[in-house]
C-alpha cells in the first residue's frame, strides 16, 4: 500500500479539525475514523497478520506528518500502534482475533501503564492483582490513559498476585476490552497541550485470567522493555519531530511574509531573525537525521540499537521544546494568536518530555548504557 495515499484522508481530517479539537478539548473523532479506514492502524503489523508490513522508518514518517497536522490525533495513533505491537509480540490466548482487529482498525488500542503510586516509573506498577483460583481480580487505578473511554482495548499493567514463595511479584500485562464491566473513566482531560487526546484517569476493577494476559506470567516487565519501548519511544520522538517541523515551517512562512512597512522590509530581513531560523532549521535537520538512524537501527538491530531506543525520544522531545520555543520568539506577538497554529505546537510539544519514560529518565538510562551499567537495578 502507498503510505502517502493512505495518509491523505487522515491528514485532511486532522488538519480540518485540529483547531476545534484543541479549543474544545475534544477527542479527534473525524481523524480517528479516517485512521480506522486507512489501513494505517496496522502500519507496522506484518502483512500475514493483516497489517501493512511496514517498519520503524515508515512509522516515523506517518506519525511526524500526522503530528504536524494535529498533535492529539498523532498521540492517539501512537498509543494505538504501541498497544498493537505489544499484542503482536505476545498475543493473549483468549482473544485470537485481537491482533487482526487492531490491524484492520476495528479495535482502537492504548496503553494504561502509569499509576499515581509510581508516577512516571511505568515499569513499576503499585496496583496488585488478587488470585482466586484461575480467576484474577484486577484493581488497577491508572493516572493517565490516552483515548480513555474511546479505546476498544486497554493494555493494562499490574503486579502479579502475591506469590506464595518469597519471590517478589513480577509485572503482568492484560488486554482488557473497553466494554467489560469494571472499566471506568475516572475523570476528564483538560491538558495544557494535546488537549484532544483524552488522557484521563481510569480504573480497571474486574475479573480477568490467563486468556487475557500478554506473555508469560510475570513477563510484563520484559515485554515493556522489548516490545513497548522501541515502538513507543521512536513514535513519541516522531510526534516531537512533527511539532518541530510544523513550527519551523510556520516561523519561516511568517518571517518571510510579515512586513515592517516603514522600512519596506520583511521580518526575515532582520539578521537576528534569520540567525534564529537557521539555528531552528539545523536543529530540526539534526533531529530528523538522528531519528532516521535510530529507525534504521531498530529495524535491523545492531550494537547501537539499545542506545537509539533510549536516546531517540529524549533527543527529539528536547529538540521540539527548543524549536517551538525559538519559533514563538521569531514570530513575536503574532505567535500568540491562533492563526499561525504555533502556540498549539508549542503547548503540544511540552507533553513529550514528561511522558514516560520521561526525557530525564532516558538520559539517565542512556548514561547507564554508555557506562556499561545495568539499566534497572532491583
Ligand atoms: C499528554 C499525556 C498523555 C499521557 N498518556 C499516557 C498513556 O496513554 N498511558 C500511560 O500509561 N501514561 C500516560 N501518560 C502519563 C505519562 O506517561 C507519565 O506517567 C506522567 O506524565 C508522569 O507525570 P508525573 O507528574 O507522575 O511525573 P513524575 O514522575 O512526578 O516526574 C516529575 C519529574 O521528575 C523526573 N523524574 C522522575 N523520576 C526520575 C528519575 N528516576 N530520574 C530522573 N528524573 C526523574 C521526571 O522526568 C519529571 O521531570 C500521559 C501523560 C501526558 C502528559
Amino acid at each position: 500500500m502507498d503510505l502517502a495515499r493512505a495518509l491523505e484522508p487522515v491528514l485532511d481530517a486532522a488538519r480540518e479539525n485540529a483547531s476545534d479539537v484543541d479549543t474544545n478539548s475534544r477527542f479527534p473523532h473525524e481523524a480517528v475514523a479516517a485512521l480506522r479506514e486507512s489501513g494505517l492502524c496496522g502500519l507496522t503489523v506484518p502483512s500475514e497478520a493483516g497489517g501493512m508490513g511496514c517498519g520503524p522508518e515508515e512509522l516515523v514518517t506517518a506519525v511526524a506528518r500526522i503530528a504536524a497536522a494535529c498533535g492529539s490525533t498523532a498521540m492517539v495513533y501512537l498509543m494505538h500502534v504501541s498497544a498493537t505491537m505489544t499484542v503482536a509480540a505476545a498475543p493473549p490466548s483468549g482473544q485470537p482475533k485481537l491482533l487482526e482487529q487492531l490491524a484492520d482498525g476495528t479495535a482502537l488500542g492504548t496503553l494504561a501503564f502509569s499509576e499515581t503510586g509510581s508516577r512516571s516509573h511505568f515499569w513499576a506498577p503499585t496496583s496488585q492483582a488478587r488470585a482466586d483460583g484461575a480467576t484474577v481480580e484486577l484493581a488497577a487505578p491508572k493516572s493517565f490513559v490516552t483515548s480513555a473511554g474511546h479505546a476498544d482495548v486497554y493494555i493494562v499493567s499490574t503486579l502479579q498476585p502475591a506469590a506464595t514463595s518469597a519471590e517478589s511479584p513480577g509485572v503482568d500485562i492484560y488486554a482488557i476490552p473497553g466494554d467489560r464491566s469494571g472499566v471506568t473513566t475516572a475523570g476528564s482531560w483538560q491538558g495544557l497541550g494535546l488537549r484532544g487526546n483524552a488522557s484521563a484517569p481510569m480504573r480497571f476493577e474486574l475479573e480477568t485470567g490467563d486468556g487475557d494476559r500478554l506473555g508469560a506470567a510475570g513477563g510484563g516487565f520484559a515485554l515493556m522493555l522489548e516490545a513497548v519501548l522501541p515502538w513507543f519511544n521512536l513514535g513519541n520522538a516522531a510526534v516531537s519531530l512533527g511539532f518541530a517541523k510544523a513550527a519551523v515551517d510556520a516561523a519561516i512562512r511568517h518571517a518571510s511574509g510579515a512586513r515592517l512597512e516603514h522600512l519596506d522590509e520583511s521580518l526575515a530581513q532582520l539578521p537576528t531573525i534569520r540567525a534564529q531560523l537557521s539555528r531552528m532549521s539545523l536543529d530540526l535537520a539534526a533531529t530528523e537525521a538522528y531519528l532516521g538512524a535510530a529507525a534504521r537501527s531498530i529495524a535491523a538491530p545492531d550494537d547501537a540499537t539499545t542506545l537509539h531506543v533510549l536516546g531517540a525520544k529524549a533527543y527529539a522531545n528536547d529538540a521540539a521544546l527548543r524549536i517551538t520555543d525559538a519559533a514563538m520568539r521569531v514570530c513575536g506577538g503574532a505567535a500568540f494568536s491562533h492563526h499561525l497554529q504555533l502556540e498549539r505546537f508549542f503547548r503540544d510539544a511540552r507533553a513529550g518530555s514528561v511522558m514516560a519514560p520521561t526525557a530525564d529518565v532516558l538520559y539517565d538510562l542512556y548514561g547507564r548504557a554508555l557506562a556499561g551499567l545495568a539499566l534497572f537495578e532491583n
